[in-house]
């Protein structure tokens, strides 16, 4: 199936004033509803992430669970949960990053990564970046490499994308609004 970066952007709901005044919120729950785009984007990702160095998928809570774990069932390469505060149990690597309004907190598994390890981040969307910096500075920590960040949607106007590649962490999105 070729990839509709059209067709895809058509199934990604634009919600104004949600969850605070002033932010579009981009809702990707439409393609998910739909099996033919949700079939064409994990297949977009699955082509590109096939026969690559990685060696696991590690996804960010929520929204990124649902292409991470499609991904790394295709792929046959472990996930790895990167959750947010006070969800998972036994020792964590936690790392606090800032938000539009305060901050917020990540978390893995101590463990769950080895170095050497070549990982794919996955979420649903990048916006100011500061979800996959955090996450891309937990799986450091840990010893392993960030192959590249995915997302779906590119929101480039904010910058995070720009960011990303700053601080050397590859970036891939399917569509941008
Ligand atoms: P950021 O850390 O600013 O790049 O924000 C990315 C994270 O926040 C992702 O996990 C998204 O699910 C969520 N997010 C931020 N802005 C939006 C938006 N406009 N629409 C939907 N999700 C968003």
């Amino acid at each position: 199936m070729i990839f509709d970066e059209y067709y895809i952007k058509s199934l990604i709901r634009s919600v104004h004033d949600w969850p605070a005044p002033g932010v579009i919120f981009r809702d990707i729950t439409p393609l998910f509803q739909s099996p033919k785009a949700h079939r064409m984007v994990i297949d977009s990702l699955i082509q590109r992430y096939v026969d690559t160095e990685i060696t696991h998928i590690a996804a960010l809570d929520a929204r990124g669970f649902l292409p991470g774990a499609v991904i790394a069932y295709a792929l046959n390469k472990p996930l790895v949960l990167l959750r947010k505060q006070g969800k998972l149990p036994a020792e964590t690597e936690t790392e606090t990053y800032d938000l539009e309004y305060g901050q917020a907190t990540i978390e893995v598994q101590r463990g769950a990564l080895d170095p050497g390890n070549s990982v794919l981040l996955i979420d649903d969307l990048i916006a100011t970046g500061g979800t996959l910096l955090a996450a891309a500075t937990l799986i450091r920590r840990l010893g392993a490499h960030v192959y590249e960040a995915a997302a779906i949607i590119d929101l480039p106007d904010l910058g995070g994308s720009t960011k990303l590649q700053d601080a050397n962490i590859p970036t891939f999105t399917l569509c941008a609004f």
